[in-house]
C-alpha cells in the first residue's frame, strides 16, 4: 500500500515483529553469527541474503535506507558516510576509466572538485553544461562514451531549479540515466523518480539530519533505469562480475541490480559506510523531515521577501520570490516549496557582505547549511574557495554572494537579527 510522506517520515523502515524494540535498534555489531560454514559462504556468494559483516550491510542502516527509499518511491538505497561518497559511488557504479559524464555545472563545491579533479584522475572526465541551455545544446555535450547525466534539483548555493524532465529526456535519448542528488529539496518537497530521474542521491547531513549531528549520505535506485537495452555502456552491470564467480547484476537482482553492486561490489571493496550510531541519528531527524521542511520554507520566504525589499541589498536569489528566474520551474516541480536557503548579494559588495555576516548574532557562521539552526556562509571564501574566479561563476557563485540558511527559529527574529546587522 502507498503511504503518505508524513506517515513514511515516522513509520517507514524499521518494522518491529512481536516483542521487539519499538525504537529503531543500533547494531552497534561488525558481525554476524551463523550456525554453519556452508551457511556463511553462500552469503559471500550471494546465494542467500543475511548480513555478515557491516562493511556491506548493517540492519539499522537498511531501515533506514528502506525509509529513503520508500520516501523518494525507489527500489531500494544504500546509506554511505557522507554525501561525497554517495555522489562518487553513483557514477563509480556505471563508469570506469575511459568513460565520461555530463553533469550540470551549478552544483555543490565538493561534488564539483570530485568531478573535475579527483574523477578525472581516475580517468574519467566531465562535461560541465549550463543547465538552462537549449535541449540540442546539452545534447552535444554526449559522447558515445556518455554514462550518465548529473545535476542537482536545486543547486547549492546557486540554487538554480533543475528542469528534471527536461534533463530525463536528454538522458534517456542518450541511453543513459539521470542521477539527480535531491539534497535541497529532499523527497518532501521533489520526488525526482516522479519526473523521470533513475537515480537519486543525497548528503543526508543536511535537511534529513537536520540537526547537523551526523555526516552522511544515501543513493537511491528507482529501478526504473533499463541497464540492458544499452547493455554494451554498462558492462558492470550486465557483464560477470568476477569477483562473484561470474554472477550478472542485470539477470540476477533485476531491478535492484545498480543498487546491489554498489552495495556488494563498491562498498566491499571502497568501504565508506556510514556507522548504525549515525544511521540512528539519521532516523530520529527523519522522523520530523515532514514537519521541518514547510517551516524551513516558510521562514525562507518571509526572510526572502524582507531582503528583497530592503535597498541595501543587491540582489535576492530565491526560487519563490515572483521576479525569480526560476520561480516558474519551481512552481512546477517543488509547488510546495522549495528550501530553506536563500542567496544575496549586499551592494557594498564582497567586503560588505563578510563585514555583514560578521555582525550577525543569532546566524551563526559555520560551514553548514539546511539545518535546523539559521547559519550563514560565504562561499567565496570557504566551500568554493578552491576554485578559480572562472570557475566560481561557471558555479554560478558570484564573489559577493552570501549563503543564508534559513532555520526553523521564529522568522521575526531571523529577520531582525538580519536587520541588526545590516544597519551596524
Ligand atoms: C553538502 C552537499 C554534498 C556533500 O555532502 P557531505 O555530506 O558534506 O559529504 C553533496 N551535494 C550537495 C547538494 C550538498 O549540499
Amino acid at each position: 500500500m502507498e503511504r503518505n510522506l508524513e506517515t513514511i517520515c515516522i513509520q517507514g523502515g524499521w518494522q518491529p515483529k512481536k516483542g521487539e524494540p519499538r525504537i529503531l535498534p543500533i547494531y552497534q555489531s561488525t558481525t554476524f553469527k551463523y550456525d554453519t560454514s556452508d551457511e556463511m559462504g553462500r552469503l559471500f556468494d550471494l546465494e542467500d541474503t543475511g548480513y555478515f559483516y557491516t562493511r556491506l550491510q548493517n540492519p539499522t542502516n537498511d531501515a533506514v535506507a528502506a525509509k529513503i527509499a520508500e520516501l523518494e518511491g525507489g527500489v531500494g538505497a544504500m546509506l554511505t558516510s557522507s554525501g561525497q561518497a554517495a555522489n562518487f559511488y553513483a557514477i563509480f557504479n556505471i563508469c570506469s576509466a575511459g568513460d565520461h559524464v555530463v553533469s550540470s555545472a551549478p552544483i555543490y563545491g565538493g561534488t564539483f572538485n570530485l568531478f573535475a579533479v579527483t574523477m578525472k584522475k581516475l580517468g574519467i572526465d566531465f562535461t560541465f553544461i549550463d543547465p538552462d541551455a537549449s535541449v540540442e545544446e546539452i545534447s552535444s555535450a554526449f559522447r558515445p562514451n556518455t554514462k550518465a547525466l548529473f545535476a542537482e534539483t536545486i543547486s547549492n548555493p546557486s540554487l538554480v531549479v533543475l528542469d528534471i524532465e527536461k534533463f530525463a529526456d536528454i538522458a534517456h535519448s542518450h541511453g543513459v540515466p539521470l542521477i539527480i542528488d535531491n539534497t535541497f529539496a529532499t523527497p518532501i518537497n521533489c520526488r525526482p523518480f516522479e519526473w523521470g530521474a533513475d537515480i537519486v542521491t543525497h548528503s543526508t547531513t543536511k535537511y534529513m539530519d537536520g540537526h547537523a549531528m551526523s555526516v552522511g549520505g544515501c543513493i537511491v535506485d528507482s529501478g526504473n533505469f533499463d541497464w540492458n537495452k544499452n547493455a554494451e555502456k554498462f558492462p558492470g552491470l550486465t557483464e560477470p562480475d568476477d569477483s562473484y564467480h561470474g554472477i550478472i547484476y542485470t539477470e540476477k537482482f533485476g531491478k535492484l541490480a545498480y543498487i546491489t553492486k554498489a552495495t556488494v561490489q563498491l562498498m566491499r571493496d571502497l568501504g565508506s559506510i556510514q556507522s548504525p550510531q549515525n544511521a540512528f541519528l539519521l532516523n530520529v531527524g527523519l522522523e520530523t523531515l515532514h514537519l521541518r521542511m514547510p517551516r524551513h520554507c516558510e521562514n525562507a520566504q518571509k526572510v526572502a521577501e524582507y531582503l528583497a525589499s530592503n535597498d541595501k541589498v543587491a540582489w535576492v536569489n530565491y526560487c519563490g520570490l515572483k521576479d525569480n528566474k526560476y520561480y516558474d520551474l519551481a512552481q512546477k516541480y517543488l509547488p510546495n516549496g522549495s528550501c530553506g536557503v536563500i542567496s544575496f548579494g549586499l551592494k557594498g559588495g564582497r567586503e560588505e557582505s563578510i563585514e555583514f555576516m560578521d555582525n550577525l548574532k543569532l546566524a551563526a557562521i559555520v560551514t553548514h547549511v539546511a539545518d535546523a539552526r539559521t547559519s550563514v556562509l560565504h562561499p567565496a571564501s570557504h566551500t568554493h574557495r578552491q576554485l578559480t574566479e572562472e570557475q566560481l561563476i561557471e558555479a554560478g557563485v558570484q564573489p559577493d554572494l552570501i549563503r543564508f540558511s534559513v532555520g526553523i527559529e521564529n522568522a521575526d527574529d531571523i529577520i531582525a537579527d538580519i536587520e541588526q546587522a545590516l544597519n551596524r
